[in-house]
């Protein structure tokens, strides 16, 4: 236990049960210290949210799908209401209808290419806004994204260029808010099994690839996403915004497979 989150108080969008990268960066900022509010989307994930919320302290647990303006403003009313200030904010959400996460991208249709960005890339543009109301000097937002935003990975297809748009509307955020001191960062995530990446066709490919090829021959853990994430949201990271933080065991800087690993 710390205290580099002491005194401050952070919402988490995105937890659907307890291997969800949002609940591994709410974690760690518990154990600093850090008072918590969390989201969900549907009743069928308030069964799980609310437990792991109280596990850790916090009693303020509500609906926001984040593809309605009027749940994402019910939340930050009631956030108001509460606390009348926050110090940051996790946006840890991505969709996409998961037909279209196989064969090839040209072929996705209008309707789930819009789908996909309004949920994974405009969302967190749209909590930001209303996050970034309630910050003073400090607020640090994050949001969570994928190497398929910069290099194409077989499946990722759409997700890939909505995370490439939400990578942009991290740079475009920060130069908005920095006058007004508050950060805007992205974590990019080697692959986790988690609900959202059972979605990614040959999903266990893509693990086992990045497991042989990374610099440091293995994957993530939902943990070590949560490390960065707490330095990101901290006072630690105050001089970083704007940034692409990968966490990814490497991967993203390897040009070639490893000659020394197995064909799988
Ligand atoms: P997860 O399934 O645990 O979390 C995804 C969350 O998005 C869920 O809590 C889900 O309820 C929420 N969500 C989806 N649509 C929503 C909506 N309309 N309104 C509100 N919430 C909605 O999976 P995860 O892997 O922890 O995903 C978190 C983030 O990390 C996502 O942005 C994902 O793209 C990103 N990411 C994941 C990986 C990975 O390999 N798991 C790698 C890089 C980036």
């Amino acid at each position: 236990r710390g205290t580099l989150m002491q005194g401050k108080r952070g919402l988490v969008m995105g937890v659907a049960n307890n291997r969800s990268i949002a609940w591994a960066i709410a974690q760690a900022c518990a154990l600093q210290g850090a008072e918590l509010a969390f989201t969900f989307q549907g009743e069928a994930l308030e069964k799980r949210v609310r437990p792991l919320a109280e596990s850790i302290g916090s009693d303020i647990v509500l609906p926001c799908d984040v593809g309605d303006d009027a749940a994402i403003d019910e939340t930050f009313a009631q956030i108001e209401a509460k606390w009348g200030k926050l110090d940051f904010l996790v946006h840890a959400i991505g969709w996409a209808d998961k037909q279209y996460l196989r064969g090839r991208y040209l072929d996705t249709p209008r309707d789930a290419f819009l789908q996909a960005m309004d949920i994974s890339c405009f969302s967190f543009t749209a909590v930001s806004r209303r996050a970034s109301a309630l910050m003073q000097p400090g607020g640090s937002l994050l949001t969570l994204s994928y190497l398929g935003a910069e290099r194409v990975m077989p499946h990722y297809n759409m997700m890939g260029v909505a995370k490439a748009a939400l990578e942009a509307s991290v740079r475009y955020m920060a130069a908005d808010l920095g006058g007004a001191g508050i950060r805007v960062n992205a974590i990019s995530a080697g692959p986790i099994k988690t609900l959202a990446a059972s979605g990614i066709g040959d999903f266990s490919y893509i693990l086992k690839w990045n497991q042989l090829n990374a610099p440091l021959e293995r994957n993530v853990s939902t943990d070590e996403v949560g490390g960065a994430g707490l330095y990101l949201l901290s006072d630690l990271s105050s001089g970083v915004t704007g940034e692409v933080h990968h966490v990814d065991s490497g991967y993203h800087i390897v040009g070639m497979k490893n000659p020394a690993a197995p064909d799988i």
